[in-house]
């Protein structure tokens, strides 16, 4: 058997391999081409700022922004997601520590996750940082419950430290109801495709509000992504979602736009 040459996968594969490089580069030179951005969070009916999510930037001189949908998975073929996440992590908590009663959300990727040592390493920085974690979401994807009793270990201990926990991007993956049910997570986070089409299409409408009200009874709130105009807020607010975030709020902004966002802020409504 023999591969035919791609001259299409070899200028993919060559690129890939010039991320990677730059990447390795970026990481031992103190990750300085890195930066988080921040997406705001809102609570509904009342749309109070409920906290922000922090989103990884690539910043490189020569290959211009590169997108973490980019780099992201590069970093988990080749196991630099530990250093980016623990980067990640910190930044958010020293960031947050500027904005008084409102949640960061940061992403955490299922490499990370099944290291041994990753629940040491929150607390670390946790302490390293004084962040109070009970202002910390982070968001795992359905992919860590595919590890069973590994991740209802490890989420155990995440919540013992005082964290609360997030499926990202629920609906994309394959996680079990009964499972889900199990574990000790806080908020479901719906995937913006099936909130892309819910001003239009009632399947999807229905869908959503049956994972609306799975969620409340687990136990659970539910965060629908990519709200991108009011007619999708509209339903959403119809059908009991409890918190939105996408385009039509904000886009991630940078760290002084969160300040500012912080101190406009209305005095709380009541919402939670
Ligand atoms: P995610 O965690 O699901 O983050 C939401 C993504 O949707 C972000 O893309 C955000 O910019 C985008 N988004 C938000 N609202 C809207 C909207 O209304 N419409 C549309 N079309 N998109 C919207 P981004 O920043 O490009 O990040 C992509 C993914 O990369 C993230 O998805 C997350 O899985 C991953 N990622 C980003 N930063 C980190 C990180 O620090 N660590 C890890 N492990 N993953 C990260
Ligand atoms: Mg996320
Ligand atoms: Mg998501
Ligand atoms: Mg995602």
């Amino acid at each position: 058997c023999h591969v035919a040459f791609d001259p299409e996968m070899d200028a993919i594969n060559r690129e890939k391999r010039r991320i990677e490089h730059e990447l390795r580069a970026t990481l031992d030179a103190g990750a300085k081409q890195l930066k988080l951005q921040f997406q705001p969070l809102y609570t509904l009916p009342g749309e109070t700022l409920l906290g922000v999510e922090a989103l990884a930037r690539w910043e490189h001189p020569e290959l211009g922004n590169i997108r973490p949908d980019q780099f992201i998975p590069i970093a988990e073929e080749t196991g630099m997601i530990r250093e980016i996440g623990a980067w990640a992590l910190r930044s958010a908590c020293e960031a947050a520590l500027h904005w008084p009663d409102i949640g960061i959300s940061v992403n955490v990727s299922v490499l990370e996750f099944e290291d041994p040592n990753y629940v040491e390493n929150v607390r670390t920085i946790l302490h390293e940082t004084g962040f109070d974690p009970g202002h910390l979401v982070l968001e795992v994807t359905e992919t860590v419950m595919a590890s069973g009793e590994l991740s209802e270990r490890i989420l155990g201990e995440l919540k013992e430290l005082g964290v609360m926990i997030a499926i990202d991007d629920f609906g994309t993956g394959f996680s079990s109801l009964g499972r889900l049910r199990n574990l000790d997570v806080d908020i479901i986070k719906i995937d913006r495709i099936f909130i892309d089409q819910i001003d239009v299409s009632v399947r999807d409408r229905e869908l959503v509000r049956a994972i609306i009200e799975f969620a409340h009874m687990a136990g659970m709130e539910a965060t629908a992504e990519g709200v991108e105009n009011a007619s999708q807020l509209d339903c959403l607010r119809m059908i009991g979602c409890d918190n939105v975030q996408g385009f039509y709020y904000s886009r991630p902004i940078d760290a002084h736009l969160v300040d500012q966002l912080v101190l406009q802020r209305p005095i709380a409504s009541g919402d939670r």
